[in-house]
């Protein structure tokens, strides 16, 4: 599998990443990466951007030396219902909206709890795809939220960035992920989660995950650009 879309990456915007825009313009045509989308923190992540560095992402084109750019942003899940901290009048400027639990911005609770917090913010309709749901600091249900997804038309993320970072004993969790998303028919995107623009597109990892259990190619949404457009299309 060679995928082209990466679906989760971060520039100096969010207060604890390295790169900016062009840096990943840059590598995306150096490394064939058709297309990625900017996932800025939400506001609440400490160091985050303010809300109209998000909004504002309409000053950038849609495509940068052939490279197409996805405006979007990784809302922050605020609390067990499954809030986010970005408003709806900023999420309607957006092309794709991921949801993640982090532990500056939410305290990891019960598994009940964890669970409540994604799967709420699926049933909310605002957001397009849980980021990271492997985070081994929340423990969820994963068959709980992949059944979840499924019904909303929301993606799980498979995400390589945790086996570099803070959650590097993601692992299992992303294994089991990728086997309940099979079972239950779940879409998932591949996000590397770059802090740095030379993790663009990085998805050996993921390669792996796919190759372990099997994993339906058609149940991959990042496989190509028309399959995420349609998809997104479906969501907006
Ligand atoms: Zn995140
Ligand atoms: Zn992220």
């Amino acid at each position: 599998m060679d995928i082209k879309i990466d679906t989760h990456v971060h520039t100096i915007a969010s207060g604890h990443a390295y790169s900016v825009l062009s840096d990943y313009v840059r590598t995306a045509v150096e490394k064939g990466i058709e297309m990625f989308a900017l996932t800025d923190h939400g506001p609440v992540m400490p160091g985050g951007p303010h809300l109209y560095h998000l909004a504002n992402q309409i000053a950038i084109p849609r495509v940068m030396d052939g490279v197409e750019i996805l405006r979007g942003a990784e809302a922050n899940i605020i609390d067990y219902d499954g809030e986010i901290d970005i408003p709806n009048y900023i999420l309607k400027r957006l092309d794709i909206v991921l949801a993640s639990l982090h532990p500056p911005c939410l305290e990891s609770g019960s598994i009940d709890e964890n669970t409540a917090a994604i799967t709420n913010a699926i049933k909310s309709g605002k957001i397009d795809i849980i980021g990271h749901p492997g985070n081994p600091a929340f423990e969820i249900d994963i068959y709980k939220v992949a059944r979840c997804a499924k019904e909303y038309n929301v993606a799980l993320e498979i995400n390589s960035g945790s086996f570099r970072g803070s959650r590097i004993t993601s692992w299992d969790n992303c294994v089991n992920i990728a086997r309940a998303c099979k079972e239950v028919g779940t879409f998932v995107t591949t996000g590397s989660d770059s802090h740095v623009h030379c993790y663009l597109g990085e998805f050996g990892k993921i390669y792996k995950i796919f190759d372990e259990v099997d994993f339906p190619r058609e149940l991959v949404i990042t496989e190509s650009k028309d399959k995420l457009k349609e998809f997104l299309s479906k969501r907006r």
